[in-house]
């Protein structure tokens, strides 16, 4: 199937401008999708250039038909490129490879497209060897750059694109987006929702956090309500075997602010609406400081740069709850 831009949802103003692109016929040859990572930018890329090379695109882009669209669908539509680092950071060969590609004659009379993704993940010299073919792409030719940070993008590359713009979504659409997805089957309503209001706006982190609730809320309902120091240092080294992926203290934060605002009698807008029981009591029996500080404390670990500091500030945070730090 070809990507078409039904599917990108909750984006109108990206979509608006990438449709007014493809009716003027007149697209520029380098397009910079920016916005939050797991947004839909490179979802959107895919729709755009599908609808580039499609012969007969209606108003959701293309047909799907067509010999383009079904040459596209199998995956072998050599005016379409993708362009991933193979490393860490897109390299100069990798750039060059490209340039080379795009020197030869199309192989149809269908506009051709290079989607580089991250795009603000790239060598100086990378960027430097992209930016003449940005400025002067071969005939019918365009660069689609998506970026998940523009401050990384070194700002000739960005002067020389056209912004298509993304924004973090509502966490209603987010939860909406995400309970269709075939991998949150079986996942409760309650972590769907979680999930998307701790998500930042992104479906694509919600994601990610959404296998990680299921297990740890459990884990750390028990850490809250009894802490110990050898469970503290145990959970803690955990974080060493298990990485630090965005979702790692989500549902302990979620936990926690709902603790907070149970203690301060304001229940009604808690998340974990299935454990309220389990939270009310424990509400009821605040830690010195408070629930609201347990809150805080966890919120400036998670905002805290990956291991191993975070793990002994996670130490450091259970030592404080059991009132022995
Ligand atoms: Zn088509």
């Amino acid at each position: 199937m070809v990507e078409t831009f039904a599917s990108v949802r909750g984006q109108e103003r990206a979509i608006a401008l990438l449709r007014r692109y493809l009716a003027s016929g007149a697209t520029p040859g380098g397009l910079l999708f920016a916005g939050e990572e797991g947004v839909g930018k490179e979802k959107a890329a895919r729709a755009f250039v599908s609808a580039l090379l499609c012969r007969a695109p209606g108003a959701f882009g293309a047909c799907g038909a067509c010999p383009d669209c079904r040459l596209l669908a199998s995956g072998g539509h050599p005016n379409h490129l993708r362009i991933v680092p193979e490393t860490h950071f897109l390299r100069i060969d990798e750039i060059r490879a490209l340039k080379e590609e795009l020197s030869l004659k199309a192989f149809s009379d269908r506009p051709r497209a290079a989607i580089l993704v991250p795009a603000d993940r790239m060598t100086p010299q990378a960027a430097n060897a992209l930016l003449k073919t940005l400025e002067e792409p071969p005939p019918g030719t365009h660069l689609l750059l998506v970026a998940h940070r523009v401050s990384q993008v070194m700002p000739t590359i960005v002067s020389r694109c056209q912004r298509i713009p993304f924004f973090p979504l509502p966490a209603e659409t987010v939860g909406e987006i995400l309970a269709d997805l075939p991998e949150a089957e079986g996942r409760s309503g309650v972590e769907i929702r979680l999930a998307a209001a701790l998500s930042g706006g992104s479906p694509g982190r919600a994601l990610a956090i959404l296998p990680e609730l299921a297990d740890e809320r459990g884990t750390w309902m028990s850490l809250l309500a009894k802490p110990s120091p050898r469970e503290a240092i145990a959970f803690a080294e955990t974080w060493k075997a298990g990485g630090d992926s965005p979702g790692r203290l989500a549902a302990p934060l979620s936990l926690a602010r709902d603790l907070s605002l149970l203690s301060s009698g304001e229940g009604a807008d808690i998340m974990n609406v299935d454990l309220r029981d389990a939270l009310e009591a424990l509400a009821a029996r605040p830690p010195a400081g408070g629930w609201d500080t347990v809150f805080r404390a966890l919120l400036s670990v998670s905002r805290m740069p990956p291991q191993p500091q975070k793990r002994l500030a996670l130490e450091a945070f259970f030592f404080g709850l059991h009132g022995k730090g």
